[in-house]
């Protein structure tokens, strides 16, 4: 049965997103004299989408497609207290505490010895790395792996590094678009926990997926419980 479980990071293990809905509205306050808020916000989220395959994902290159955004819609009129602003805002989101979900420390407890763990994110490098040792979770996992993208080839790669097989290997996480479709589509198996709110750069349209290898929770301490289900199921 399952052998190597792989946890997202951004939204399983810790909060995310709240730091970047935190940080648009600071943005909207910097421009509320030049465009409203749904202006400043679709501006935003076409420049922030054109840039990610420039940038890739992470807080620095949203900072920068913020500073792109206030000069576009203020027509160049943004002053260097503006734009230093905005840069304050994403210094202070690679500087935010690293705040775990509830139940992660003991679900890791839980399974850490019985199964290999893993963490599999996307996103800047360094600033991956920090927030995992400012977790606290490093001991429970065997590997990181910090990815420009999550898609199918790249579960691919880590599977044949690794020396995994597919069918016994597992990804938990709250994106169906990174951590659950490719996974499927590779083989192995895939466990949704939603969080609350998703970035749009996640948006996959609603899909009902037919596979006997997906699972839907409601929290990762759910987990456990589903693995002795799978197990038993198994081994009758
Ligand atoms: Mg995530």
């Amino acid at each position: 049965m399952i052998e190597t479980i792989a946890f997202d990071a951004d939204d399983t293990l810790w909060h995310n997103e709240m730091l970047f809905s935190e940080a648009e509205q600071l943005f909207h306050e910097i421009l509320a004299d030049y465009a409203d808020a749904q202006t400043v916000r679709s501006k935003m989220r076409e420049i922030e989408h054109q840039n990610i395959r420039l940038f890739g994902y992470g807080v620095k290159g949203f900072t920068l497609s913020l500073v792109e955004t206030a000069i576009e819609l203020t027509e160049g009129r943004i002053d260097a207290a503006g734009i230093h602003k905005i840069i304050g805002i994403g210094k202070s989101m690679l500087s935010a505490p690293v705040l775990l979900l509830d139940g992660v420390r003991q679900t890791l407890e839980a399974l850490h010895g019985r199964y290999e763990l893993l963490v599999i994110t996307k996103g800047d490098l360094k600033h991956q790395q920090e927030k995992l040792k400012a977790s606290a979770l490093g001991r429970y996992f065997s590997r990181v792996e910090i990815l420009a993208e999550k898609d199918p080839g790249a579960y691919q790669d880590i599977v044949i590094r690794h020396g995994i097989t597919p069918e016994r290997f597992m990804m938990i996480g709250n994106s169906l678009k990174s951590d659950v479709l490719p996974v499927l589509a590779i083989g192995g198996h895939a466990v949704h926990i939603p969080y609350h709110t998703l970035s749009y750069l996640e948006h996959v349209e609603e899909t009902d997926i037919a596979s006997a290898r997906f699972h839907l929770l409601e929290s990762i301490t759910d987990l456990p419980g589903l693995l002795g289900q799978l197990q038993s199921e198994a081994t009758p």
